[in-house]
């Protein structure tokens, strides 16, 4: 049989590949970046209990690298409310773990050299032929396309392409992150705050917060080529003050949208991930989903005699669906319910957040929702 091909050599293309080597089923990656090209991944990203779970089942799990998140204060500018959740509360030694996508992807890359797994860069893969037997990934070449032959294709790209399907929706904002010093320890607690401009995200990382700020697009294309002393101050007056920021560095955008595939299977094709689902990162779910999805996956092939045969393809996709759109929901709802100026909408998400501070019952659901995704509904 035929080997299983993964398109992109990112964190999920490399997990994935670990994940299905582990179990025994033969892999293959491709990437379109050069070996050597520098890795310009500035992404922070908070991984879930759960995520630390499936990178620790492919010895994968960067302990050393990592910032524990033990509390997270979610509050809203200008209006009553806040709660305040706690990892002991939960039964676990943290709600997330904070780390750089770039360490996470060396650590992968490392692992996925070291089983022996072999990986094509500067392999764009172009298109995709599916057969009745099996599937060809044509690949971009200097002088002519290269193809290679497989059962199944993996499509960990990192972006929604090319889909029929697709769910789109524009947030016209921009995300601006960077690493801020601070005047006092952060003690591991992180905070979400929302504003009518956008919520911002600290996340403690080493010393530091890493900050994830939410900026409508011309606010924030106003700030991308200020000075550092303006961002700091724009910064500060946007959070307010339970931090003081010292000083910034690692500036770094993205631009949001959530961009969904309906239908994450095709004919010997599965999208994972980013490339199934790109979503608004105010609950840092993209990896988090990623990588259930990759482990569903990997439970659904481990007894394929056929990995690309239609029936496997489709009832892995059929189970997906209530975890991804769970996951996109929740996402968009927060961003929806939190940016909205409607008259008397603080004052009922005040209401919301002293609930949620009010009733363990429902943090913990919310956690459980947070950590282990749609496995937690009841
Ligand atoms: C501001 C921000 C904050 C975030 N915070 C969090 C967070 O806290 N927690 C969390 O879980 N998630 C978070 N996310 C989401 C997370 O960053 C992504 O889900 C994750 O990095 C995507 O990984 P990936 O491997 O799917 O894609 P990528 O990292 O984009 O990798 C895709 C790879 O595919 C390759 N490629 C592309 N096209 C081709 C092709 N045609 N052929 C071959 N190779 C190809 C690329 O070269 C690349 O190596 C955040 C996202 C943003 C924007």
């Amino acid at each position: 049989m035929a080997d299983i091909g993964i398109v992109g050599a990112g964190p999920l293309g490399l997990a994935t590949a670990l994940l299905l080597h582990r179990q025994g089923q033969a892999v293959r990656i491709f990437d379109a970046r050069a070996a050597d090209a520098p890795l310009t991944e500035s992404r922070v990203l908070a991984l879930s209990e759960g995520s630390r779970q499936i990178l620790r089942s492919i010895d994968a799990w960067p302990e050393r690298l990592c910032t524990p998140i033990r509390h997270i204060h979610v509050s809203q500018q200008g209006a009553p409310g806040r709660t305040l959740m706690d990892a002991a509360e939960h039964g676990l030694a943290a709600l997330g773990y904070v780390l750089p996508a770039r360490d996470l992807i060396v650590m992968l890359r490392r692992k996925v050299e070291a089983e022996g797994i072999p990986l094509h860069f500067a392999s764009p893969v172009e298109t995709l032929l599916p057969d009745a037997h099996g599937i060809v990934l044509r690949i971009a070449g200097e002088d002519r396309p290269q193809e290679h032959y497989c059962s199944l294709a993996l499509c960990c790209e990192g972006s929604v392409r090319n889909a029929k399907d697709m769910l789109t929706h524009d947030y016209r904002q921009r995300a601006l992150l960077c690493r801020a010093s601070i005047a006092a320890p952060h003690n591991n607690l992180a905070y979400e705050r929302f504003t009518p401009a956008g919520p911002v995200a600290l996340l403690p990382l080493g010393q530091d917060y890493a900050v994830v700020w939410t900026r409508a697009l011309d606010e924030a294309d106003a700030l991308l080529d200020a000075p550092d002393a303006d961002w700091l101050a724009a910064l500060q007056t946007h959070f307010g003050t339970r931090v003081r920021f010292t000083g910034i560095s690692e500036r770094a955008s993205y631009p949001l949208a959530l961009k969904m595939r309906v239908n994450t299977v095709g004919e010997r094709t599965v999208w994972l991930g980013n490339a199934a689902q790109t979503l608004h990162p105010v609950a840092g779910q993209g990896l988090n989903l990623a990588l259930r999805d990759a482990w569903e996956l990997a439970d659904a092939l481990r007894e394929a005699s056929d990995p690309g045969a239609a029936s496997v393809l489709r009832a892995y996709g059929r189970g997906r669906q209530l975890d991804r759109f769970a996951a996109a929901g929740f996402s968009d709802a927060l961003i929806r319910t939190f940016g909205s100026s409607l008259p008397g909408l603080p004052f009922v998400r005040g209401l919301g957040l002293a609930a949620l501070d009010a009733l363990p019952p429902l943090r913990r659901f919310l956690a459980r929702r947070m950590i282990y995704g749609a496995r937690a509904l009841p």
